[in-house]
């Protein structure tokens, strides 16, 4: 049995992160957040006061260093695993992940990072999950996952986390902040989000995270039999 490449894509807030892990974890393949690559990006952005040359963006492409270390994601030597989650850091990612430099940088990494891992045989495959995974990353990924839930039921559910975690937390605000992040991903000029060719489509409106993981695992394992 060989490497194999699963690509998860989806809208903000439909859960990929919470699958991604657990799957990862089930199969013992390496996880990448791709999403969290494109927030240190932001965060080193922002601190730069948010230049928008060709120049500069290339220059803090290649020259911002992100380094997964077990739970914690750490950019230029910083651990940011906290500070990437606010709601600006959300808003800045997605506008910065329209550069075409930006996008292809964050490729040629992801790229690498599952090469590296490939070679080493340190793990026996990895899970990606993001936008545009399966359609512009990997699009010969052996598995494909679009993921999603309509803004309403996703709008639902960050509001009862947020609840959950007793913060502030204001339904209409959360789901106008989706539909505007949902909308710039879904419209950008390049890679934009949307289900690679022969993706399974997984809508997880009544779905638990078990009945995601179960669903996928099942599908990973049936592959399997089929290929040996
Ligand atoms: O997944 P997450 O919400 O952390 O991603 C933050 C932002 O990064 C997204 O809204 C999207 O604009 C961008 N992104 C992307 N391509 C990916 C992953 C994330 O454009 N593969």
């Amino acid at each position: 049995m060989g490497f194999k490449i699963i690509a998860i894509d989806g809208p903000t807030g439909v859960g990929k992160s919470t699958i991604a892990r657990q799957l990862a974890g089930k199969l013992d393949y390496l996880y990448v957040d791709t999403g969290a690559m494109f927030r240190c990006l932001a965060w080193s952005w922002a601190a730069q006061g948010c230049p928008e040359s060709d120049e500069s963006l290339e220059k803090l492409g290649d020259q911002t260093k992100i380094v997964f270390e077990n739970e914690k994601v750490i950019c230029d030597d910083t651990d940011v695993t906290q500070e990437i989650r606010t709601e600006q850091i959300s808003a800045q990612a997605s506008k910065i992940s329209r550069f075409p430099s930006i996008r292809e940088v964050m490729k040629k990494q992801q790229r690498a990072l599952v090469e590296e891992v490939r070679r080493s045989e340190s793990y026996h495959g990895a899970v990606l999950e993001g936008r545009d995974i399966g359609t512009v990353v990997f699009p010969a990924a052996e598995f494909k996952f679009y993921v999603d839930a309509s803004p309403e039921i996703r709008a639902k559910r960050r509001l009862l986390q947020l609840r959950e975690r007793k913060e502030d937390a204001d339904y209409e605000k959360i789901l106008a902040d989706l539909r505007k992040r949902d909308y710039q991903d879904q419209n950008r000029k390049i890679a934009p989000l949307k289900p690679a060719e022969e993706s399974i489509i997984v809508d997880t409106a009544s779905l638990s995270v078990e009945d995601v993981l179960d669903y996928l695992l099942d599908c990973v394992a049936t592959e399997k039999e089929i290929s040996q």
